[in-house]
């Protein structure tokens, strides 16, 4: 058997279903699972309209109900598929209005109707045309969860659960339509995977099935060196490891879900990444490992990001005391990207998504605090036997856009090299380093 992910760019209209129903078909013989994200940008539009409900009391779903309804109607098949869901949703945010009230698990189980309602969609059109097809929501594809509302990981007994329900469907000649992004948890409460999050629900489906392959089809050309709205000269990159693929995604290219690769690493499954907008375009294969390896796979950037200078004469021969400062972070909840100590100095960077001062006050007791935001981390994907000259290469293009270089980390994973800068200048880093590395490094 195979997986197939469709993202929401590609089942934005009842047209871009027809088109997917396309790809789909010569691929029947292979025993396909579906995977959906919800419609276009329907999961966006529900956090709207739960912001709307929390913050305002008004219950409004015409977008949502419009979108959906056109699609139904342009695939020419029956309303009533969707109809309780769209009343059920309708009750809930008129609950949250009046209960003024949005937790995790409110706001997983609202987000959780996007792909509920593309799954029915889909199957029903599937079946209009002639394919078995069969509409499932996760939990009864086999996928559980942990309870973290909004960001949960999948939990182990996924892998016996997934096959029990799906392989003696798929012997029978089902297409399975599954909702990407959503599972339940042991208690039964809905919960959703992360943003992205329909990308790890297919590559756990295949690795839990041992599919032959997983094709994630979303609206690029595959995995590419750079972002293409930083960098249009950006090319398509023929094969990546697993790894490689987690450090870009987490790195800041937003081609997959960061944890997405876990499965599939596990099983050495082959995923491909598709272009539905451009079938043809041969893709990216990710892999275990490479043929040819090359030593600079791509450059990412993520802005935002936060640097905490600490400085303290403690630290001099005091064993314990990265101990007592990681400690704090920790207290505070905040997950920290990278790290570079000297003897008397540490600097940490992280997302400018935490609420620094009382980390710092507390701090202050035993170093010096400086925060420094308004940075941008810029990152090197590529081999680290080439660190030398990569870096020596990298610094010289910063040296000559004449943009300093305020803290470097290499040792994060075996692929990556970051550095901080500001995020003023991000892009132009980003810019000239793809322009230096494009003829010698990156192939596409
Ligand atoms: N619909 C969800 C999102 O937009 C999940 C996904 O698309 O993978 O984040
Ligand atoms: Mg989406």
């Amino acid at each position: 058997m195979i997986v197939m992910k469709f993202g929401g760019s590609s089942l934005a209209n009842g047209e871009r279903i027809r088109h997917i129903v396309e790809l789909v078909k010569p691929e029947l013989t292979r025993k396909p699972v579906l995977v959906v994200s919800a419609l276009g940008d329907t999961t966006d539009q529900l956090l709207e309209a739960a912001a709307a409900a929390l913050e305002r009391g008004t219950v409004s779903i015409e977008r949502i109900m419009e979108l959906h309804k056109n699609t139904i109607r342009e695939l020419n098949i029956d309303m009533t598929t969707i109809m309780p869901l769209l009343d059920e949703l309708h009750s809930l945010l008129v609950g949250i209005s009046l209960i003024k009230e949005l937790t995790g698990r409110t706001k997983d189980y609202l987000v959780s109707f996007g792909e509920r309602l593309s799954a029915r969609i889909v199957a029903a059109y599937g079946t209009a045309v002639g394919i078995k097809a069969l509409a499932m929501d996760a939990w009864d594809g086999g996928l559980v969860s942990d309870s973290h509302f909004t960001a949960a990981e999948l939990v182990p007994e996924s892998w016996d659960s997934i096959p029990k329900k799906l392989i003696p469907l798929i012997d029978e000649g089902v297409l399975p339509v599954l909702t990407g992004f959503i599972a339940k948890d042991c208690t039964g409460a809905i919960t959703t995977l992360g943003r992205g999050g329909s990308d790890l629900s297919a590559t756990m489906i295949a690795a839990a099935c041992t599919a032959e392959e997983v094709q994630i089809w979303k609206d690029v050309d595959g995995i590419l060196t750079a972002d293409p709205r930083i960098v249009p000269e950006a090319r398509p990159v023929e094969a990546v490891t697993y790894e490689e693929a987690a450090e870009l995604a987490y790195f800041g290219a937003q081609v997959l879900h960061p944890r997405a690769m876990q499965p599939c690493m596990k099983t050495k499954t082959p995923v491909w990444i598709k272009n539905s907008y451009n079938p043809q375009a041969p893709g990216t294969r990710i892999m275990a490992a490479l043929e040819k390896p090359r030593p600079i796979l791509g450059i990412t950037s993520r802005n935002q990001v936060t640097l905490v200078d600490i400085v303290s004469t403690r630290m001099l021969g005091q064993p314990g005391f990265l101990a007592e400062l990681f400690a704090d972070f920790a207290r505070y909840g905040i997950s920290v990207d990278m790290v570079a100590t000297s003897e008397v100095s540490v600097s940490v960077s992280m997302d400018s998504v935490y609420d620094l001062e009382p980390l710092k006050k507390d701090l202050s007791r035993i170093a010096d605090v400086e925060i420094k935001t308004g940075r941008a981390m810029v990152t090197i994907i590529g081999e680290v036997n080439r660190s030398a000259e990569i870096l020596y290469r990298a610094f010289g293009v910063c040296a000559g856009l004449g943009i300093p270089v305020q803290m470097v980390s290499l040792g994060a994973s075996k692929v990556n090299i970051s550095f901080i800068v500001n995020d003023t200048q991000s892009a132009d880093v980003v810019k000239g380093l793809h322009a230096h590395f494009l003829d010698d490094f990156l192939q596409g």
